[in-house]
C-alpha cells in the first residue's frame, strides 16, 4: 500500500489483556477490530471474560496493598511517571500509528496532538502529586483534628473509542499518582494503543499488576469490572445511555463511587455583535470537522441571532466545502471516517427524522461515496429546526451543524439551554455583559468566549445534567481519585 503517512499493512499491534506487566490472551466472546478508513478486518480478538477481570482486579488489589507504590514518597511516584511519559515521546511514531489504525484519529493530529497530549497529561498529574495538602483543622486547645487524602484502592475506568489514547492515559495517568492501583477496560474498537502504552508504563517501573488493560465487550469485560467487589471507585467516560447502566451497577455492588463523563450538545450561541463572523464560521466548521464530529464537546448546534443567521450559515458552509475524506494515516486527509457502518447509519436515520418534522438539510446530508470501503459522512447543515426535532435533542456523532435560530438576547440563552446534555458551550459577542450573563446562564461545565474547543490539562472539564457528573483535567481530576479521611487525636 502506497501511504504517505504509514503503511497500515505492516503494523502488528500485540493482542490479549495486558495484566500483570505481561499480556495475556482473550477468553471471553470474539468480536472484530475494523479500521474505519477502509472497513478491512484487522484482527478477531477474544475479549477479556469475568475471570480474567477477577484475575486483574486481584491482582490489582493485592499489588495495592504490597508494591509500595502509594506508600513511595510522592517524588517517588512522579520520577516513574515522568519517565513513563519520555518513553512516550520516544515511541511517538509507532504509538501514533497505532492509535490511527483502528480509530478515526488522523495520523497528523495524533502524531502532533494526541500523543503529546498523552505525555504531557501523565506529567501534569506526575507534578501535581505533591501539591495537594491535607488540613490540619481549628479545634480545641487539646485536640488536633486533621484531614488527609487516601488513595481508593482498586480504581476501574472504563473508555470511548473517539479519542481513545488521550481518554484512557487521562484517567490512568491521575489514579495511579494518586496511589491507586487501576484496571482500564478500553473500547473494543480501539484497544492497541492504549495497550502498547501500558507495557511502557511498566517499563517505566510502574509495579506489576498496578495497571491492568483489559479490553472486551462492554456488557462482558465492562459489566464485570464494574460489578467486581474490590473495585473501590468507578471512572467512565462513554455515552449517557452507558453511563446511566455503569451508575446502576456500581450501586448494586457495593455504592462505588462514580465520575461519569458523557455525551454532550453543546451550543454555539452567536450574537449579532460577534467580534467577527468569519472567525466564528471557521470555529463552528472546524469544530463539525475534527474527528468527524466525533466528539463529546462538539459545537454541533448553532444558536444564532435571526439577523444573521443565513450570513454566518452561508459563510460555515463555504468552508464546510473543503475536508477532504481519506484513510487515516493519509496524511493529506483532513475529513476523518466515521467508526464503524452502524454509526453511519445512525447518523442517516437521524437526518431522515429531522425532515420528515419539517427541518431542511442546507448541504450534506449523505454519505460519502470514497469507494475504498471506509464509511464517511459528508459535513451536513440542518436548518428550520425545532427544539423537539431529532437533530437536536440527539448527540448525533457526526459531521452535522443543527442550526436554531433566535430574535431576543432571553431567546438565545434558554435556547442554549439544551433539555437533556450540559456539557459544553460557546458564547460569540462583543458586548462583555452578555458574554458574562450567558456564560453563566448555560448549564454546562465549560464555556467558552469567543473561541471554541480550547482545553487544559489544568482546567477542570466534565458535565451538567445528563453529560455526567464529577471532573476530569486539572487538580479537580486529581483530587477524585483521594478519599478524604479526617482524624481526631486528644493530646492528653
Ligand atoms: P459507549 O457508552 O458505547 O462505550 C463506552 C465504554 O463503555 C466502552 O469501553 C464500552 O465497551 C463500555 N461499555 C459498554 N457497555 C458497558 C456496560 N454495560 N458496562 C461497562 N462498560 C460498558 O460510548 P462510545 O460509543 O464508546 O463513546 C462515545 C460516547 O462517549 C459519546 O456519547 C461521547 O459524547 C462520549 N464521550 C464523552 C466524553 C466526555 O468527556 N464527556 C469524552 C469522550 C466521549
Amino acid at each position: 500500500m502506497q501511504v504517505n503517512g504509514f503503511n497500515p499493512d505492516e503494523l502488528t499491534p500485540s493482542s490479549g489483556s495486558f495484566i500483570g506487566g505481561q499480556y495475556i490472551p482473550g477468553d471471553g466472546t470474539e468480536y472484530e477490530v475494523i479500521r474505519p478508513s477502509d472497513g478491512h478486518l484487522i484482527r478477531t480478538e477474544r475479549g477479556a471474560s469475568a475471570t480474567l477481570v477477577d484475575r486483574a482486579v486481584t491482582e490489582a488489589a493485592k499489588a495495592f496493598k504490597t508494591s509500595g507504590w502509594a506508600a513511595r514518597p510522592p517524588r517517588e511516584r512522579a520520577k516513574v511517571l515522568f519517565r513513563w511519559a519520555g518513553l512516550i515521546e520516544e515511541h511517538l511514531e509507532e504509538i501514533a500509528s497505532l492509535e490511527s489504525l483502528a480509530s478515526c484519529r488522523l495520523i497528523n493530529e495524533t502524531r502532533h496532538l494526541d500523543v503529546g497530549v498523552t505525555a504531557e497529561g501523565i506529567r501534569f498529574f506526575a507534578e501535581a502529586i505533591d501539591k495537594l495538602d491535607g488540613k490540619v483543622l481549628a479545634s480545641e486547645e487539646n485536640v488536633m483534628s486533621m484531614v488527609v487524602n487516601e488513595p481508593y484502592g482498586v480504581v476501574a475506568a472504563i473508555s470511548p473509542w473517539n479519542v481513545p489514547l488521550v481518554l484512557a492515559t487521562l484517567k490512568i495517568g491521575p489514579a495511579l499518582a494518586a496511589g491507586n492501583a487501576v484496571v482500564l477496560k478500553p473500547s473494543e474498537l480501539t484497544p492497541y494503543s492504549i495497550l502498547r502504552v501500558a507495557e511502557l508504563a511498566h517499563e517505566a517501573g510502574v509495579p506489576a499488576g498496578q495497571l491492568a488493560v483489559l479490553p472486551g465487550l462492554g456488557p462482558e469485560t465492562g459489566s464485570a469490572l464494574v460489578r467486581h467487589p474490590l473495585v473501590n471507585y468507578v471512572s467512565f467516560t462513554g455515552s449517557t445511555a452507558t453511563g446511566k447502566q455503569v451508575m446502576i451497577d456500581a450501586a448494586n455492588t457495593g455504592l462505588k463511587p462514580v465520575c461519569l463523563e458523557l455525551g454532550g450538545k453543546s451550543p454555539q450561541l452567536v450574537f449579532r455583535d460577534a467580534p467577527s463572523l468569519d472567525r466564528v464560521a471557521d470555529r463552528i466548521a472546524g469544530s463539525i470537522c475534527f474527528n468527524a464530529g466525533q466528539v463529546c464537546f462538539a459545537g454541533t448546534r448553532l444558536v444564532v441571532d435571526e439577523k444573521i443567521g443565513d450570513e454566518l450559515t452561508e459563510k460555515i458552509a463555504r468552508r464546510l466545502k473543503n475536508p477532504k475524506p481519506g484513510p487515516t494515516w493519509d496524511t493529506e486527509t483532513t475529513l476523518s471516517p466515521i467508526i464503524s457502518a452502524k454509526q453511519g447509519a445512525r447518523i442517516a436515520d437521524i437526518l431522515r427524522d429531522a425532515k420528515t418534522a419539517g427541518a431542511e438539510i442546507v448541504m450534506g446530508g449523505k454519505r460519502e461515496e470514497t469507494g475504498n470501503g471506509g464509511v464517511f459522512f459528508q459535513p451536513t447543515i440542518v436548518r428550520n429546526t425545532k427544539p423537539d426535532n431529532a437533530v437536536i435533542l440527539n448527540e448525533v456523532f457526526g459531521p452535522v451543524l443543527a442550526v436554531q435560530s433566535f430574535s431576543g438576547v432571553e431567546e438565545g440563552i434558554a435556547l442554549a439551554d439544551h433539555p437533556v446534555y450540559g456539557l459544553a458551550g460557546a458564547v460569540h459577542t462583543s458586548d462583555i455583559n452578555k458574554a458574562l450573563l450567558a456564560a453563566k446562564s448555560i448549564p454546562a461545565g465549560t464555556v467558552w468566549v469567543n473561541t471554541f474547543g480550547e482545553l487544559s490539562l489544568n482546567a477542570p472539564f466534565g458535565g451538567y445534567k445528563q453529560s455526567g457528573f464529577g471532573r476530569d483535567y486539572g487538580m479537580t481530576g486529581l483530587a477524585k481519585y483521594l478519599n478524604t479521611k479526617t482524624i481526631h487525636i486528644r493530646l492528653n
